[in-house]
């Protein structure tokens, strides 16, 4: 299955991506993740990336298409994919879909998670994340771990993201609203979209995106 998944920072995006990726056998490709590893291991990629991704700002497409295209055509890759983070724009959505074109592939699904506003500042202001595991993600009210600062799954160390601070987060809802949602219009028009509400457990809001992609 080719999937992408959409919905405002905070949706939990990334937490779902991960159950989904491993439900499906698919790869989890988030470009924020790519982003992330490139800042830390100090690539020119990530050197280019790293003050867009400070100031809740998208970095430009030149960059982040070919990084996603990369990745996309990497052997495992090959029969299916969980794309989180990407498209993010108008311009990335229509690279996406003639890429895919190219290779006489199309998407399934277009997963969109919706979460009221308020939440999603709540959600983003407590969330840790574990340095060793992008995918082990806390919330320092909601889902704490058991020692503070320690990662439960696999004892590495917990921070905060630099684009979590609250400011940078109602930037980076701005920019959701004016250049991501417009993607989702996009797929409509495809016939690709399905809406489920992230509100709840974690488990629950699998199963429900499991549902709505015919998969429970
Ligand atoms: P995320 O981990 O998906 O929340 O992404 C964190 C940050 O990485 C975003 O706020 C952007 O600065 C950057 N980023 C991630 N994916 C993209 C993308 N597809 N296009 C442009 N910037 C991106």
């Amino acid at each position: 299955m080719r999937i992408v998944l959409v919905g405002p920072p905070g949706a939990g995006k990334g937490t779902q991506a991960a159950f989904l990726a491993e439900n499906l056998s698919i790869p989890h490709i988030s470009t924020g993740d790519l982003f992330r590893a490139n800042i830390s291991q100090g690539t020119p990629l990530g050197k280019q990336a790293q003050e867009y991704m400070r100031a809740g700002q998208l970095v430009p497409d030149e960059v982040t298409i070919g990084m996603a295209k990369d990745r996309m055509s990497a052997p495992d890759a090959e029969s299916g994919f969980l794309l989180d983070g990407f498209p993010r724009n108008l311009a990335q959505a229509q690279a996406l879909d003639g890429a895919l074109k190219e290779e006489g592939q199309q998407l399934d699904a277009v997963l969109d998670l919706e979460v009221p506003e308020d939440e999603v500042v709540k959600r983003i202001a407590g969330r840790r994340i574990c340095r060793a595991d992008s995918s082990h993600v806390f919330h320092v009210e909601y889902s704490a771990p058991k020692q503070d600062g320690v990662c439960d799954v696999c004892g590495g160390e917990l921070y905060q993201r630099d684009d979590d601070r609250e400011e940078t987060v109602r930037k980076r809802l701005a920019v959701y609203h004016s250049e991501t949602e417009p993607i989702i219009d996009h797929y409509r028009a495809q016939g690709l979209v399905t809406t489920i509400s992230a509100l709840g457990e974690v488990a629950e809001v699998t199963a429900r995106a499991m549902r709505a992609l015919g998969r429970d």
